[in-house]
């Protein structure tokens, strides 16, 4: 088959089944049903993945994380090479807690390179980088760039600030810190992973999944408030969804998934990569149950921030929030309408 018949795909591969941290907001650390397993991707796995993924698809991009962190694989640098070997360049998104074989990883010249943060001081990291260091994450901020410096690479490296109300003001300070390092910097407004959380604290069944005290606290604290933001994406009543088809998500064991939002295996799994064939495996997504719920209640575009006033509904409700607390302490009421 000729490569302009082939479909689009981007890829997003775990090599590993697990996290260091144990952010709230993330099913490696708020995740209370059914486990996927951990262990680490064989490199002939990922190479016959990448031979079928080829052979099928014109492969958009190939990232090696969805719910885990990648610098846990023992052979991340290896992993990257055998993408790079089939013509498409690897990227990473990590917490940068751990940075192991940092300089072979990026003579691998990954496209992009994703630090997710949520904080520039201990305090306000540590909540939401639940069981990280933003000082070490720092230090390894200065050691990749200054291997970026010392290396023909052209990586774009850049902070995923994940914006919550708690953490607006260390956002100024990490975007400054970033771009001292000549990092780009994007923010992105916090939400509830996985997705089942979400269907759970729409339609308060558990069966999605339970939705605990501390997940109704994290809630609170979202810079985006959650019913708003659900309300405008339910506006747009799109009755397709991009991840269905643009994006094949596959665990380290080469198990084929939904989409990137759902983690519970009873819903996720859709069969294994290899075994399955691409009109197949497409077949049994567009026919999955969990889908017809999800946009019913436009979780899929919520999941995509596909409605156009989200930036203004969550920086109003900054800016509102900040304004109540400063009336709060003058004791007076700036009536702004
Ligand atoms: S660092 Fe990323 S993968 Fe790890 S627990 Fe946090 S959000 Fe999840
Ligand atoms: S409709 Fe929802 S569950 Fe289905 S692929 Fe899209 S985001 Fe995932």
């Amino acid at each position: 088959m000729g490569d302009v018949m082939k479909p689009r795909m981007e890829f997003l591969i775990d090599l590993v089944g697990s996290c260091n941290l144990r952010c709230p907001s993330c099913p490696q650390g708020n995740w209370l049903g059914e486990q996927n397993p951990v262990g680490f991707m064989a490199p002939e796995l990922l190479r016959k993945i990448m031979t079928k993924a080829v052979s099928e698809y014109q492969v958009s991009c190939v990232n090696l994380y969805n719910w885990t962190e990648p610098f846990l694989h023992r052979d991340l640098a290896g992993m990257m090479r055998i993408v790079n070997s089939f013509g498409a360049r690897p990227s990473l998104s990590s917490n940068l807690n751990l940075i192991p074989n940092i300089e072979a990883v990026m003579a691998e010249n990954p496209l992009h390179l994703v630090i997710s943060a949520s904080g520039f001081t201990q305090v306000t990291y540590g909540y939401t980088h639940r069981k990280g260091d933003i000082n070490k994450v720092k230090e390894n901020m200065e050691v990749v760039a200054k291997i970026r410096d010392s290396m023909n690479i052209n990586t774009n490296i850049y902070v995923n600030y994940h914006v919550y109300m708690h953490n607006v003001e260390d956002a100024v300070l990490m975007k400054e810190y970033a771009s001292s390092l000549g990092f780009g910097f994007n923010p992105a407004w916090a939400y509830m992973q996985p997705l089942e959380k979400v269907l759970g604290y729409l339609t308060g069944d558990s069966q999605f999944g339970e939705i605990t005290a501390e997940d109704r606290e994290l809630i609170k604290n979202f810079a985006l408030p959650i019913e708003k933001a659900i309300a405008a994406s339910q506006k747009l009543s799109n009755p397709s969804c991009r991840l269905r088809f643009a994006q094949m998500v596959l665990d380290h064991t080469g198990s084929a998934k939904l989409c990137c939002g759902v983690f519970d295996p009873k819903h996720a799994n859709i069969g294994n990569y290899l075994d399955m064939a691409a009109p197949d495996l497409q077949a049994s997504r567009d026919a999955h149950p969990l889908c017809v719920t999800c946009m019913d209640h436009g979780i899929h575009m919520y999941s995509v921030y596909a409605a156009p006033e989200l930036q203004t509904l969550g920086l109003s409700h900054v800016i509102r929030q900040r304004i109540a607390a400063l009336e709060d302490i003058f004791n007076l009421s700036l009536q702004l309408g």
